[in-house]
């Protein structure tokens, strides 16, 4: 064990995603097996602040595994976005005695993680929890498998009445300024369309499906679109759709946060429970502001830096396959 790492802190933060409790197991039990401490924050930064914090043992994190959403809570805090807030949550790690940081989250969890680390010279390491998966630097990120998988199976059940009627579903999906969840369900669940922030291809995409639809004499098209894409979301495009085509009615479907929840599947917890592991391994060998990733299945350590302000695209490959197989 590192010489000064005797008692570590972990806490989920921003939205929750599946997973996200797998991931605090295999933090605990990571570090209870090196003979590190535990203190589990609630609450996110919000409980770091209140000083909410509770000490963790192997039995805390039993029987959690396949639980969606996360023990600790989340929170969104905007106190710790001060100076102030910041200053008030180092007390917290001072009176706990808290030497290094795991931070379970989004980009706006890492930025702040990251901050906090610059300025109180305090170990932080990251574990990507979002069903965004709009971290630059992993393949994948915990709770985004699942959310996939969620997706496309309303998908499954809209195609039944879709195809039962002669209207354009449309199905507005979750990812902040991602396209990642909307397009991979696109493919899977063998949409016409895709509308996703980074493609600006909206009316050009409706006048396609429709044009195919008419084409393969379909009576039906499920659209999907991300809810940042366009302002207004679907239902801004069904309105368009209207206004151009008024031959066709539209019914627009809001996933909401039905797209987050669930239990975990078996890739999410996989690679929350590989992810937990290199976390404690990262802190041991003197790690700090990374976070860990997955690259081709190989666990790698990314900067915060750079897996905040660097861009992931969407692969090409697959917006063309979208193209390609909506016809
Ligand atoms: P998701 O991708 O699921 O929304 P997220 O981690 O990006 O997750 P945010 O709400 O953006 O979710 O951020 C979580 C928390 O991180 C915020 O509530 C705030 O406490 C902290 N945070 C975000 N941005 C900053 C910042 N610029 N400075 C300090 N703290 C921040």
């Amino acid at each position: 064990m590192s010489a000064n790492l005797n008692i570590i802190g972990v806490l989920t933060s921003g939205g929750d995603a599946p997973g996200m409790n797998a991931a605090i197991r295999a933090v605990t039990r990571a570090a209870i097996g090196q003979g590190i401490r535990v203190k589990a924050i609630y609450r996110g930064y919000k409980g770091l602040i209140d000083g909410e914090v509770k000490e963790f043992t192997s039995q805390d994190v039993s029987g959690i595994i396949q639980r969606g959403g996360t023990i600790l809570k989340s929170a969104r805090c905007t106190e710790f976005q001060t100076k102030e807030g910041r200053e008030q949550a180092y007390q917290t790690i001072l009176r706990e005695q808290i030497d290094a940081l795991v931070v379970i989250g989004g980009d706006g969890t890492f930025t702040g993680g990251r901050l906090f680390a610059q300025e109180y010279d305090i170990p932080v390491i990251g574990m990507p929890g979002t069903i965004d998966n709009d971290l630059w630097g992993t393949d994948a990120t915990i709770g985004y498998d699942t959310s996939l998988s969620t997706i496309t199976e309303c998908i499954d059940k809209l195609r039944d009445t879709a195809t039962s009627h002669e209207r354009i579903f449309l199905v507005e999906v979750m990812g902040r300024d991602a396209g990642f969840l909307t397009l991979n369900a696109a493919i899977a669940g063998g949409c016409e369309a895709a509308i996703i922030p980074e493609r600006a291809t909206v009316m050009e995409q409706i006048e396609d499906a429709i044009g195919n639809g008419r084409r393969k004499s379909k009576n039906s098209s499920i659209v999907l679109v991300q809810e940042h894409a366009v302002e207004g979301g679907a239902n801004a495009v069904a309105k368009m759709i209207e206004k151009e085509h008024p031959e066709y009615s539209t019914r627009v479907t809001v996933l909401g946060h039905l797209q987050r929840g669930g239990s975990p599947t078996a890739y999410d917890r996989i690679l929350a429970s590989r992810m937990g592991v290199a976390a404690i391994q990262a802190l041991m060998d003197g790690q700090r502001n990374v976070m860990v990733g997955i690259q081709n299945d190989d666990i790698v350590l990314v900067p915060l830096s750079k897996a905040i302000h660097q861009k992931k695209d969407v692969k090409e490959d697959k917006w063309q396959a979208m193209l390609t197989l909506s016809i």
